[in-house]
């Protein structure tokens, strides 16, 4: 027996009717970016594996475990990216345009893959929008992309919905007397620690602050706090950024514990993370890699930036009913046809109608069908009104308008009035 085809185990078709609320949610992303003066990148899917160890780390789990590593026909270790930033760093790299010094700000959206347990909220193809800032090194630009992202929030409708979690992890050297402190520390404690954070401890000490073990967390209460180390640069930064986002009126909490994943994060890191998705509940998370560019070769130039992860925003939308009605409608206007003679007819008229109302949405009927079956199915169409013409109406050189959802009677309107009454209707619609 044959097996069926299927796609493979993680990884979603998104369908013709969930793209709707996508596109919207993209577009007013996109919208949101353009505005704050950030300008798209395109980078390819799948980059040199190299790439990925070197900016993300050799011991974090996307680069041990969940990576789609293979070999291209040259011998060639190629991956599909996990990421976005390792992309764009080598892209500003690779064109020189941060080298001298340039402030670039920059945003991208795309698919992603690591080979995760699939599970609500956590896929192995997945999609995310970022934004990279590199070359402002002031917490001004840490606050301008939070203080984006909660616009967004509010544009969305999920504001409620999110919180914002804040941690400061130093520069590397403060970073560094940290995890020796911590390392003492929790060397102390092995026996009680699970079998991750004893591996952790070896391999990313900091990681062990977010483990989900309780007797771990437990020995945790104790261990040094990353804020006593901070260096006075790092402290005036993070200052810095607390008093623009209280500024700018948005609410956030301290989490000594945020560490994030990845090696690159120096500085500022935060998340926005909601109580609405169960265990998946970081929407969006990033912060500051000042060290990432000349660590992957360039000249010193800082970073920072986020990834929001758009699954789970379009699930949190769909948890909140937050979906915009005028999505669902993608139809403004039917046009029901009867007859060979009227088909052609409505051919014309339509094409012509839309030579001169472009943003008309339009859906000519197509199969034919009795006069029944066709109003079914623009009814079905959701649309607000349906164009009837039949050999009557052709021979009047006419068509029947009829509102479909109880605005007015049905009227007769000339081929020549048509576009002008469509381009009203719809407008006021
Ligand atoms: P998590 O702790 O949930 O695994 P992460 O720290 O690995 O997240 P990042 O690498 O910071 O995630 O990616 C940014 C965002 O991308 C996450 O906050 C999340 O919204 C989304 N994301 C990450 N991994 C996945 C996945 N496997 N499926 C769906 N969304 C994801
Ligand atoms: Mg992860």
């Amino acid at each position: 027996m044959s097996k069926s085809l299927q796609a493979i185990r993680g990884m979603n078709d998104i369908l013709p009717e969930q793209t709707p609320l996508w596109r919207y949610f993209e577009a007013t992303v996109a919208r949101l970016l353009d505005n704050y003066g950030y300008k798209q990148i395109r980078t390819p899917i799948v980059e040199f594996t190299e790439l990925f160890k070197r900016s993300i780390g050799e011991v974090t789990d996307i680069v041990e475990k969940e990576m789609y590593t293979f070999e291209d026909r040259n011998g060639d270790s190629l991956t599909l990216r996990p990421e976005g930033t390792a992309a764009c760093v080598r892209a500003v790299l690779e064109h020189g345009i941060t080298g001298g010094g340039q402030t670039q700000k920059m945003w991208y959206i795309g698919p992603m893959y690591r080979h995760e347990r699939p599970q609500k909220g956590r896929y192995r193809q997945f999609h995310q929008i970022g934004c990279e800032v590199f070359n402002l090194d002031g917490p001004d630009i840490d606050a301008e992309l939070i203080v984006l992202t909660w616009r967004l929030w509010g544009q969305l409708g999920i504001r409620d919905a999110v919180k914002l979690e804040l941690n400061s992890l130093g520069t590397s050297e403060s970073r560094g007397r940290y995890r020796e402190a911590l390392v003492e520390f929790l060397s102390a404690h092995l026996d009680k620690l699970d079998e991750d954070s004893q591996r952790r401890l070896k391999t990313n000490p900091l990681r062990v602050l977010d483990t989900k073990n309780a007797d771990t967390q437990a020995v945790l209460v104790d261990a040094p706090k990353m804020a006593d180390y901070l260096d006075d640069e790092s402290r005036t930064h993070f200052e810095g950024l607390k008093a623009r986002l209280d500024a700018a009126g948005i609410p956030y909490v301290i989490n000594p514990k945020l560490v994030r994943g990845l090696d690159y994060y120096s500085k500022t890191v935060f998340e926005w993370v909601t109580d609405k998705l169960g265990a998946q509940g970081t929407v969006c998370a990033g912060g500051r890699y000042d060290g990432l560019v000349e660590q992957m070769g360039g000249k010193p130039t800082t970073g920072v930036g986020f990834a929001m992860g758009i699954e789970r925003l379009i699930l949190l939308l769909e948890t909140l009913e937050q979906i915009p009605e005028e999505i669902s409608r993608q139809v403004d206007v039917y046009l029901c046809a009867f007859g060979e003679a009227a088909e052609l007819a409505a051919l014309t008229l339509s094409e012509k109608v839309r030579d001169q109302v472009p943003d008309l949405r339009l859906q000519i009927n197509a199969g034919a069908g009795s006069f029944k079956s066709q109003f079914k199915k623009a009814d079905k169409s959701g649309a607000l009104y349906a164009l009837i013409l039949g050999d009557d109406e052709l021979a009047q050189q006419v068509v029947g308008f009829k509102p479909l959802r109880g605005q007015g009677e049905q009227q007769s309107i000339a081929f020549d009035a048509l576009a002008a009454h469509l381009a009203t209707c719809i407008v006021q619609g």
